[in-house]
């Protein structure tokens, strides 16, 4: 067989490894989540991560950013079975919103239940230039209110609560909170059109990119970090855009209804998010802890995006959550201490290494099924050095590992059917019977001698 040269391989850029030592925070993130969400009555919903291409174009909008220059698309190599996966089109999710509509369609929520409440949890890619806090494979915590009961003030104020909540329960006091509104879709327009009037005269003092989407996306130019078209912005009056009275008053009452909650936010007529589904309520959420990337998370009602994709007509709200960023702007804590085992198994010479290991199974089926039958929350650890080594250096091992007790199996042992169990904080040691395994079962479960 012809040598390949051995290469060494990099995480691929814009993503990260969750290394053991750091999932423990990320296990904190998510139960308390969960914690908040089921508080809220959101069930969870897990949808794949790729989907058809033209679904995030037409929820998204073609004209977003996303859409325009971020989408990562499958390939296959091969003409292979999976062949069809090139030609109908389709790409890792970006964001989570535009599967679980299409979800919500395809399984016909709308007939099982007047209002849903859905999260999700999990990994969303974009092809963007990595920086702090901006990657290609990111995760995000996010939430669908979906229904006919959903156009409510009411509905787009706990929305935004319980996002504010849920970052309140993982320490995040100082987040701030912008909120907006566009309106119906016909607002909308008049806005766009309201915008490019005001923008009009300013057009060359504009970057290209906000030229270009002078036509295709005016909102965009509201977004734009660029110093000439900030200038710009400031010298229009958004706060004179036109909106319908309904609009108006529906705003009123989200804004309303957020103020008898207590939950502090700002108005900020120039947020405008950059996706073609939202219409009245957006929302932004940032934090001061983070760079320049400051976003921890972003919302806003999507009216149409049902009918859009050929669903019903329901009316619908939600946001996501950047748990990246989420980490970034937490309070620092020590991360816990891995746990340490329950048992570690020594064996004494080449006979016993053997048995020892059949004994290092029997034990684990005996103890997993005790935890099952007797319903013990805590997960047990049991294990072996797999070798033989002397008995101080396995009680070394085993120490490093912060084993409870020790299980040790040499020739006297063996001879006299016995394992010598020693409990590591206080030293105590006593000869059990080797076949007695539900003995030593249940001195692990109550974790002393
Ligand atoms: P968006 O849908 O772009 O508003 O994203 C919602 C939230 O997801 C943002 O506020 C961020 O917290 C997070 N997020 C979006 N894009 C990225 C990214 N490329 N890297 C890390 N987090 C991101």
């Amino acid at each position: 067989m012809k040598e390949t040269q051995a290469k060494k391989f990099a995480v691929p850029r814009g993503t990260a490894d969750i290394l053991p030592q750091e999932v423990a925070v990320w296990e904190k993130v998510e139960t308390t989540a969960r914690a908040i969400l089921d508080l809220y009555g959101y069930r969870e919903i897990r949808t794949p991560i790729f989907e058809e291409t033209e679904l995030f174009a037409r929820s998204m909008g073609q004209t977003s950013d996303v859409v325009q220059k971020q989408m990562l698309s499958l390939q296959t190599q091969h003409k292979g079975d999976a062949e069809d996966i090139a030609k109908a089109g389709f790409s890792l999710r970006p964001e989570g919103t535009a599967a679980i509509v299409r979800s919500y369609i395809e399984n016909s929520f709308e007939k099982k239940e007047g209002f849903s409440k859905l999260f999700y949890i999990g990994p969303m890619f974009r092809g963007e230039r990595p920086q702090k806090g901006r990657l290609r494979q990111f995760h995000q915590i996010g939430v669908e209110a979906m229904g006919p009961g959903t156009a409510s003030p009411l509905v787009d104020a706990e929305v935004i609560t319980l996002s504010m909540q849920l970052l309140k329960a993982l320490g995040i006091n100082d987040a701030k909170l912008r909120v907006n509104t566009l309106g119906s879709v016909e607002d909308k327009q008049n806005f766009s059109k309201y915008l490019r009037e005001q923008l009009k005269p300013h057009l060359k003092e504009l970057c290209e990119d906000c030229q270009n989407r002078f036509e295709r996306n005016v909102f965009r130019i509201l977004d734009c970090k660029n110093k000439g078209c900030k200038a710009v912005v400031e010298k229009i009056h958004l706060g004179s855009a036109p909106l319908s009275t309904e609009s108006h008053q529906y705003f009123t009452e989200v804004k309303t209804a957020l103020t008898d909650l207590g939950i502090k936010f700002e108005h900020t007529p120039s947020l405008v998010r950059g996706l073609d589904y939202y219409t009245h309520t957006v929302f932004e959420i940032s934090s001061d802890a983070l760079g320049s990337q400051d976003a921890l998370g972003a919302g806003g009602r999507y009216n149409n995006l049902v009918t859009q994709l050929g669903g019903p007509q329901v009316d619908a709200i939600g946001f996501a959550l950047g748990i990246e960023r989420i980490l970034l702007a937490m309070p620092k804590e020590e991360s816990p201490k891995p746990q340490g085992l329950d048992a570690y198994i020594i064996p004494l010479d080449e006979p016993s290494l053997k048995r020892a290991f059949r004994y290092l199974e029997e034990l684990r089926r005996s103890v997993y099924e005790f935890k099952v039958k007797d319903n013990i929350p805590k997960n047990f650890s049991i294990d072996m050095g797999y070798g033989l080594g002397s008995l101080k250096s396995q009680m070394r091992a085993a120490n490093d590992r912060g084993a409870r007790f020790v299980v040790i199996l040499g020739e006297n042992e063996l001879e006299k059917e016995k394992v010598t169990l020693k409990d590591m904080s206080t030293g105590v040691q006593e000869e059990k019977d080797l076949n007695d395994i539900g003995a030593i079962t249940v001195k692990l479960a109550e974790g002393s001698i």
